[in-house]
């Protein structure tokens, strides 16, 4: 049950939103540390991801696991009062996500997604990124869980 008034959640899902700029930047300081040109955000590509490694063809979004509906994840749970609010705002997110990657893929892009959940463990980043970046092909397992 959601102790919170509506006024209250907003207000506190501002919060969280401005915050998640702290993965983001999480794995930028990852992505630097492994030599390999970059541009974050994008506008040439669908979806504006967070890293698009042109010359690899390969994008990188950083997902808050709230907003992107991290599945089976503690951080995505939505409040049982205000279902009716939260439940189609974030289906439209989860569907357009969906999209982007759809068409990223369609572009010839491998794409994946970092959960803002596994953020706070720079060995784990590193570690997807590195992968990432060298296997000829993503097996993408990773890119929608
Ligand atoms: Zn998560």
């Amino acid at each position: 049950v959601d102790h919170l008034s509506r006024l209250e959640r907003s207000k506190l899902m501002r919060k969280i939103r401005s915050q998640a700029t702290k993965p983001e930047a999480a794995v930028e300081r990852e992505a630097r540390r492994i030599k390999r040109n970059f541009k974050m955000n994008s506008k040439r590509l669908a979806g504006k991801p967070d890293l698009a490694f042109f010359r690899l063809r390969r994008a990188v979004f950083v997902h808050g696991c709230f907003w992107h509906q991290h599945r089976n994840c503690k951080r995505s749970n939505i409040p049982k009062s205000n279902q009716a609010y939260w439940g189609p705002k974030l289906a439209r997110n989860v569907q357009r996500d969906r999209e982007v990657r759809k068409r990223l893929k369609a572009a010839g892009w491998q794409v994946l997604v970092i959960w803002e959940c596994k953020c706070n463990r720079s060995n784990y980043i590193h570690k997807t990124l590195n992968k990432f970046l060298s296997a000829p092909k993503w097996s993408g397992r990773e890119s929608c869980l």
